[in-house]
């Protein structure tokens, strides 16, 4: 069975071409059905942030590493027990990469993002098909396409940064990062109420994607003083929610400043391993009370996310789609940040729109 996977350790972006890692299409064995499985024919697989950090050795070293963990698919097949959540053969689908078992002490106490058997299922989907538990798995609404419906799992993360936020209608809130997931946070955000919703980014295209979905300013922190510009939009208050969705040590520190006293500022990325924050405890722990947290996984988001994802405007995060044979050019495509997402076509399974 065809699988994108790493097949060298190493950053996807290092100019020297000889330590650079690597990925390709390599052949897998089908995973077998457990009785309580969903076997899935993917339709599509979207490229993540974190997949080039799987590629650096982040989770692990032994290659070939399997990716894949935002897809859809049709189901295939069905164990002789997987008939809890009432899937049948041919619906179309889309789910969680990760299985909470449901026993361990951690699942029990209401934080299933700390299952210590979370490994188990954690199969790579960007291949010709995928087998997971059931309880792994949601039937897409029939106003979703396969297309869109790869975006549940980004889409459960960004309604895990908004139960992290605890934000309330009317909060002032600025998200960092103008990727997939800065951007499907800022259309779930507006959802909840926030005013002042402003967009820290970069990149002009990226800008430009907030402001036709809801940002109401944009903010260049390169080219602008970035506290100047969040001290004129929110009058000097600040933000009562920050967002990081950028990942990149540059830009998280200065998040801090922007948060207006008693304000929530949420981590919501993977971090380089060895990155550490300075952080003024008397400055932004005692004299301005902020909370800081961050998210790892996305436990009891699936759900939530299923609901919304038929109002989110995302048909710009599914533009640029390649065949599963051109995953090394996909994978180039994501590095060289063209595309806002790159999305990888694993199977023909319904009529492609243009
Ligand atoms: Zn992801
Ligand atoms: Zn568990």
């Amino acid at each position: 069975m065809r699988t994108v996977a790493v097949t060298k350790i190493g950053s996807l972006r290092d100019p020297d071409e000889s330590t650079r890692g690597r990925v390709g299409v390599v052949d897998f064995p089908e995973q077998p059905l457990g009785p309580e499985d969903v076997r899935i024919r993917v339709a599509y697989a979207a490229i993540c942030g974190s997949d080039p950090h799987l590629a650096e050795g982040f989770f692990g070293t032994d290659v070939p590493i399997g990716l894949g963990h935002e897809l859809s698919g049709v189901v295939e097949a069905l164990g002789e027990r997987a008939i809890r959540n009432g899937l049948r053969v041919g619906d179309r689908v889309a789910g969680n990469f990760l299985r909470f078992c449901g026993t361990c002490r951690p699942c029990q106490e209401g934080r299933q993002q700390f299952c210590e058997n979370i490994q188990e299922y954690n199969r790579p989907g960007m291949a010709e098909t995928v087998t997971w538990h059931e309880s792994q798995v949601y039937k897409l609404p029939d106003s979703v396409s396969l297309l869109k419906g790869c975006l549940l799992e980004p889409t459960s993360v960004a309604v895990r940064i908004a139960d992290k936020t605890s934000i309330k209608v009317g909060d002032r809130v600025a998200i960092c990062g103008g990727g997939p997931i800065g951007q499907l946070a800022l259309q779930v955000l507006k959802m909840h109420g926030a005013t002042s919703l402003t967009l820290i980014e970069p990149i002009a295209d990226r800008r430009e994607m907030g402001l036709r979905h809801g940002a109401e300013h944009v903010i260049d922190p390169v080219a602008e003083d970035q506290r100047a510009r969040a001290d004129a939009i929110t009058g000097g208050r600040g933000y009562d929610v920050v967002v990081d969705a950028s990942g990149s040590p540059r830009a998280v520190r200065g998040l801090l400043d922007i948060a207006a006293k008693g304000g929530t500022v949420v981590y919501g990325a993977m971090y380089p391993e060895t990155f550490e924050m300075p952080l003024n405890l008397s400055d932004y722990l005692y004299l301005k009370e902020l909370t800081l947290t961050g998210v790892f996984v996305s436990p009891y988001a699936f759900p939530r996310a299923l609901q919304i994802l038929p109002h989110l405007d995302v048909d710009e995060l599914t533009r640029a789609v390649f065949p599963l044979e051109s995953a090394v050019e996909a994978f180039e495509a994501h590095v060289s940040g063209e595309h806002p997402k790159v999305v990888i076509r694993c199977n023909e399974l319904e009529a492609v729109s243009s």
